[in-house]
């Protein structure tokens, strides 16, 4: 039997809708290129984008047609975010530090015949359209026009343009943003995020248990709007009232912490990378934290002694796992009543230590070797695999399927979950190091590394042994102006981890950073693979 209910599909253009019409003035403040602080309100924004969806109609941009952004965490991105779906196209996000090879790739792969940029990739675009045959229309998110790639200004478009829109009734199944994963293994590949996972995903992050948004949060979203749209949070945010602070590129320390200090911030994301920065910023300028409450840290493991640094300025953290074919967000760490019973110390060692917790719309099982499901007993690790309505199911522009024959997707990371539902990732599956047949966890090693006085980035990779087959190595990459020894770091590492998994090597070093942030683990094993055989 059917049910009775009204058939209403979800999409994008409903979150402004209803940002616009329930919280009006709700601040949008967003720092530009040029440095200088634009200011608006959700009215002003829902005007904007009406403006912006006329403009690219009258472009010939039709319902199906793909729209590249190359672009950072600007208002005029923000428009984008809904002008585009919201007259049924797609926004694909390019991620502008990926290499030219890999932008010009996803560009041409998700077929787009318009591309708006900030005028900071002014000089990446003239790299790139030589080789963009698609690219028919080259748009600069400003009031400038650009003559050197005979680029239209999106202010000269917009003005005059009529700011009111009657957004179109779309299938909730289509596309509506397409990002790519940044391509660690082979050619980057596209995730197309429907309106509907786009909706459920916004209404599940701000949840309680994941982000606990409320209408009066300032939220300031650190990860960049090209890589996952922001892990949501713009959309999140809109249908919870909250104040949105957007950062440009500027994500250093002192900008952050400006921004948090002038707009009230209370609630912020974004990679450890970012955050070690501000951490950092605060011990050098000697500033507390002013309105910050609360963050979210995610993309990689969270360090504990962030988690602890935090916690002494009074700001509760929250680890959260994804990944970019989760919308991405998969899991996130906050405490339970079953967890506030083992004490204080306890459920801070499980908060902190522990990817995220069971979530509802996503589930998630870890299989071992042979595809049986292993026990949620916190000790079996086995690959972790996820399902849900805002998972991928299939690359864009693939035949195959991304899930396996019982519809799960597996993460590539492996993955062990306990009693209370609590995840734990140890590692990514090819990060994995077995030396003598047992697993050494680079993660936990790293952790226990980035404790140690100093050590802005330590990463962790196994290294072909004569006898072990695989062997810890340690880079460390110190503070600027700290001063860390080998000796140092044994001392403190015998103290945190098991014997057999000290390092074999310790080597000070850059620690290179991929596209989003995270160590670049394979251009440390091209490095220093063999360093312990030669
Ligand atoms: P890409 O593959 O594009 O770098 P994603 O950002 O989608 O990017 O990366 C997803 C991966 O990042 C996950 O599969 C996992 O390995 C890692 N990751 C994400 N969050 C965490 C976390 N909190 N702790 C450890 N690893 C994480």
């Amino acid at each position: 039997m059917t049910g009775l209910m009204q058939d209403h599909p979800l999409q994008v253009s409903a979150l402004l809708r209803y940002a616009e019409a329930a919280h009006p003035g709700r601040e949008i403040v967003s720092r530009q290129v040029d440095g200088s602080i634009f200011r608006y309100d959700n009215r002003g924004l829902a005007r904007r984008v009406a403006q912006a969806a006329n403009m690219l109609r009258s472009l010939g941009i039709v319902p199906g047609d793909v729209v590249s952004s190359l672009a950072w965490n600007t208002h005029r991105h923000l428009e984008l975010f809904y002008a585009v779906p919201g007259i049924g196209a797609v926004l694909h996000t390019a991620n502008p530090r990926l290499s030219d090879d890999h932008v010009a790739y996803t560009i041409d792969h998700a077929g787009s015949h318009v591309l708006l940029i900030d005028e900071s990739f002014v000089d990446l675009a003239v790299r790139l359209l030589p080789r963009l045959g698609k690219i028919e229309t080259v748009i600069l998110l400003g009031d400038r026009a650009g003559d050197a790639i005979g680029a239209l200004s999106y202010e000269a478009l917009l003005r005059d343009r009529p700011d009111i829109v009657e957004w179109p009734w779309l299938t909730e199944r289509s596309g509506a943003f397409l990002c790519y994963t940044s391509g660690t293994t082979g050619d980057p590949k596209g995730v197309l995020y429907s309106h509907r996972s786009i909706v459920l995903h916004a209404y599940a992050a701000g949840l309680s248990g994941a982000l606990g948004f409320s209408a009066f949060d300032c939220v300031m979203p650190c990860q960049s709007m090209y890589h996952a749209t922001a892990w949501g949070l713009p959309f999140a945010a809109a249908i919870n009232g909250c104040k949105i602070v957007l950062p440009c590129d500027r994500m250093d320390g002192a900008s952050l912490q400006e921004l948090i200090q002038a707009e009230g911030v209370t609630f912020s994301g974004g990679v450890p990378t970012i955050w070690t920065m501000y951490l950092d910023h605060l011990r050098r300028s000697g500033q507390g934290v002013g309105s910050l409450e609360r963050i979210v840290i995610g993309g990689s493991a969270v360090p504990r002694a962030m988690a602890t640094t935090f916690q002494s300025h009074g700001v509760e953290v929250r680890q959260l796992w994804g990944m970019t074919e989760t919308s991405p967000v998969g899991v996130i760490a906050s405490p339970t009543p079953a967890i506030e019973t083992h004490g204080a110390d306890a459920r801070d060692e499980i908060v902190w230590t522990r990817q995220g917790r069971l979530q509802f719309g996503i589930e998630l099982r870890i299989v071992d070797e042979e595809g049986r499901a292993l026990p949620h007993d916190g000790r079996s690790a086995g690959a972790l695999h996820v399902r849900g309505p805002w998972t991928v199911e299939r690359y864009f522009r693939s035949e195959a399927s991304a899930l396996d024959d019982d519809g799960w997707f597996d993460t590539g990371d492996i993955a062990t979950i306990d009693a209370d539902g609590f995840m734990r990732i140890t590692d990514r599956s090819k990060d994995v190091i077995k030396s003598g047949g047992e697993w050494v966890s680079s993660i936990d090693l790293e952790n226990a590394a980035m404790a140690c006085a100093g050590v802005k980035i330590a990463a962790v990779i196994g290294a072909f042994h004569p006898k072990w087959e695989e062997r810890p190595v340690l880079i460390v990459e110190a503070h600027a102006g700290d001063r860390v020894t080998e000796e140092a770091i044994r001392e403190h590492l015998a103290r945190a981890v098991v014997k057999w998994w000290m390092p074999d090597r310790i080597i000070f070093d850059t620690v290179p950073l991929t596209a989003t942030g995270k160590i670049a683990k394979r251009e440390l094993r091209e490095r220093y693979a063999n360093c312990l055989s030669s």
